[in-house]
């Protein structure tokens, strides 16, 4: 464990903060950085600090104040705003009371806020006011917690860490442990910290650094216990190899999204589906885990630390003896397990809910975490963040379980703690939130996505929540459209090389989606071309280049979708982009319309056989399309040029004639098209094999 403390970064810290918020804050911002910064001490927007002052109010009066993290604020970024300022002479007297219930405990926080704007204080706040110390650092570092978690583990920690660190048995976070905290700290005032068995460690001091460095010193003398002491007890015999992992996850990612969507439906029959998105962890220390003889029973203990246990659940499913070369077999096994699962749950919520608060209801009952010999690791989640959260715990937890099983048998917190832990009031607050975008959950692939209305689309449906795979010919617009996804949209969009003309890309693009997410639940046709030319003046070079591209394109694309959505078992739906061309074909473009034509024919077969897995396939048919900012249509930079000057206008003059044609006397944009996919994707309406148009009203163009 590095000592990273830095004077220099200290006195950057202060010159940034200092004058506003006072030289201590600054400090405190900076130290609690360092902690955060590094996930061996704090996991992922767990542990919290504080620091105790004077506030100044409007009238001059001097009251003294305890800064402690607000939550909804991660250490590793925190700003000294993050830190919510309390009456401190206040909290100090609840210690008179007999009991406090977390609600109770937590009107008292924000009626007794100095600053009204600050963020609710943390569940531990009341630890933090009771110690007397001006700086105090709590983190729940994983080299602690491998000592803590052991029926000696008290024993452990006075080998490792010396016997003058105060040693505290598990009580819940909140009150009881303040209490329990401040006593035990009355009764050994010299003590260097103090290790929380089960949950974490505490440390202070008079200044930022010496609470930062008395928790490198212990965590550090934990490490060089386990390094010594622990070794991994876990046998292995063969492990898979990664490549292998990741060959099979292609295979079983879907089914298992499948089965865990599938075994809770929402009750809406346009979108009875409840999907989650997955995360694999497929490395060595997780295959080693896997695979190894007692890496079930390993992996079927119960978590380090309650930090996020709502986002993980408290123990995660195993599949025993997984039938890979068999995915029907497979999805037998993952779908029974998956209820066993639930039905487990379920009981586990019946035994011990007793006591819980009017209004806590039951989360649902499925899985976070699935591990599976010769595999690994599946995480999932409501969203993109949920899964990767999920993720990045179960990594760290699998390592530090395996990293100190040398030390024997593991024992996590009891079942009646871990369920306090993720039902307690206040943990549903961090979940509570407003009403989640539509399309939350769904995974889209989009092809010719660099292309005007294809960035359109990307676009509309990661506003709606949807994680999108933006498919398009590898190549600088493709980069650049990556780029500018990434940086709005970050990792919810994926930029995908994909050419639609050959299958195996087309398989590649899907196979590459399928690893990022675990599956795909909807698809948009929409790469095409286009080609101006009279039929006694075509090079039949021409036409097969459209032909390759709007007919085999689109059916390589329908088949790999209508394969890939059998596969996951939970319904789909395809958009195919058409054009009004279909309906209404111009002179000149003989060979545009008559391979469009095929291809929405292909669609509309497509929305006949694929009907009966409740795959829905609908068509939107734009007029002509410009294009918007930066992404020009692809369309029209082929066939504008010729229909200028056919017609004797420019570029301004050309929309305007298009405008002009519709009966609505409108212009048709991106955005128009992308509402239209979105209408179908949503599933507003029980629909499948029909066309919106999208072109300002053209009688002779209305499909009948
Ligand atoms: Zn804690």
């Amino acid at each position: 464990m590095e000592n990273r403390w830095s004077e220099t970064e200290a006195a950057e810290f202060i010159k940034l903060y200092g004058n506003e918020w006072g030289e201590e804050l600054a400090l405190r911002t900076y130290s609690s950085r360092l902690l955060g910064g590094d996930p061996e001490l704090v996991l992922y927007g767990g542990g919290n600090t504080s620091v105790k002052g004077v506030f100044e109010s409007v009238l001059g009066d001097k009251i003294a104040a305890v800064w402690v993290k607000g939550s909804g604020h991660d250490l590793a970024g925190i700003g000294p705003e993050g830190f919510s300022p309390l009456d401190l002479d206040y909290l100090r007297r609840l210690r008179e009371l007999e009991e406090l219930s977390d609600e109770a405990m937590m009107d008292q926080f924000l009626t007794h806020l100095l600053d009204s704007r600050a963020a609710r204080p943390s569940i531990e706040t009341l630890m933090h006011a009771f110690l007397p110390h001006k700086f105090i650092d709590h983190t729940h570092a994983d080299s602690i917690l491998a000592l803590t978690n052991r029926d000696d583990g008290a024993e452990l920690v006075r080998k490792a860490l010396g016997n003058d660190v105060i040693v505290v048995d598990y009580v819940r976070p909140g009150f009881q442990l303040a209490q329990a905290a401040a006593d035990a700290f009355e009764a050994s005032p010299e003590a260097p910290g103090m290790v929380l068995m089960k949950h974490g460690l505490v440390t202070w001091g008079g200044t930022a650094r010496e609470a930062y460095e008395g928790t490198i010193d212990l965590v550090a003398k934990a490490e060089s216990y386990l390094r010594t002491k622990a070794g991994s007890g876990v046998k292995t015999t063969k492990v898979t190899s990664v490549e292998t992992a990741r060959e099979r996850y292609r295979i079983a990612g879907p089914i298992i999204r499948g089965a865990l969507a599938l075994s809770r439906g929402s009750g809406d029959d346009d979108n009875p589906w409840d999907r989650f998105i997955l995360r694999s962890l497929i490395n060595h220390e997780t295959l080693d885990l896997v695979d190894s003889s007692n890496g079930k029973k390993l992996a079927l203990t119960p978590p380090l630390t309650a930090d996020h246990l709502v986002r993980t659940k408290a123990l995660p499913l195993w599949i025993d003896e997984p039938a890979y070369e068999d995915p029907d077999k497979f999805r037998e096994q993952v779908t029974a397990a998956v209820e066993q699962y639930s039905r487990d749950y379920d009981a586990y919520f019946d035994r011990n809910s007793s006591g819980l608060e009017p209004g806590v209801v039951r989360f649902d009952s499925r899985p976070r975490v699935i591990f599976l010999p010769g595999l690994g690791g599946i995480c999932a989640g409501v969203d993109i963040g949920a899964a990767e959260l999920a993720r990045n715990i179960t990594a760290r937890t699998a390592s530090i379980k395996l990293k100190s099983s040398g030390l024997g048998e593991y024992e996590g917190l009891d079942e009646e703690h871990l369920f306090d832990m993720e039902y307690f009031g206040l943990q549903h607050l961090k979940l509570s939130r407003a009403q989640p975008p539509a399309l939350t959950g769904s995974v889209a692939l989009v092809t010719g996505a660099a292309g005007a209305i294809g960035s359109g689309i990307c676009r509309e449906l990661l506003e709606s929540g949807c994680l999108v795979a933006a498919t398009d010919l590898p190549g600088d617009t493709l980069d650049s459209f990556n780029s500018e996804l990434r940086s709005e949209f970050g990792g919810r969009a994926v930029a995908v090389p994909l050419d639609v003309t050959d299958p195996e890309s087309v398989g590649r693009g899907f196979d590459a989606v399928i690893e990022a997410w675990g599956g795909i639940d909807l698809v948009v046709v929409n790469a095409g071309a286009a080609h101006v030319s009279k039929l006694t003046e075509m090079d039949p070079d021409d036409f097969s280049r459209l032909e390759r591209v709007n007919v085999e394109g689109t059916l390589n694309v329908l088949t790999a979708s209508g394969r890939h959505f059998r596969h996951q078992g939970t319904g789909g739906d395809i958009v195919l982009i058409s054009t009004k061309n279909v309906f209404s074909p111009g002179a000149g473009f003989g060979a545009y319309s008559a391979t469009k034509a095929a291809g929405h024919q292909l669609g509309r077969i497509a929305s006949l056989e694929l009907a009966g897995i409740d795959v829905r396939v609908n068509m939107v048919s734009p007029d002509a399309i410009f294009g918007e900012g930066k992404h020009k249509s692809g369309l029209w930079a082929e066939v504008g040029p010729d229909r200028m000057k056919a017609r004797g206008l420019d570029q301004a003059g050309l929309e305007e004639y298009y405008r002009n044609r519709n009966l609505l006397k409108t212009r048709i944009t991106t955005r128009h098209v992308a509402r239209a996919v979105l209408f179908f994707a949503t599933r507003q309406t029980p629909t499948t094999g029909a066309t919106i148009p999208v072109d300002g009203g053209w009688p002779d163009s209305t499909p009948r």
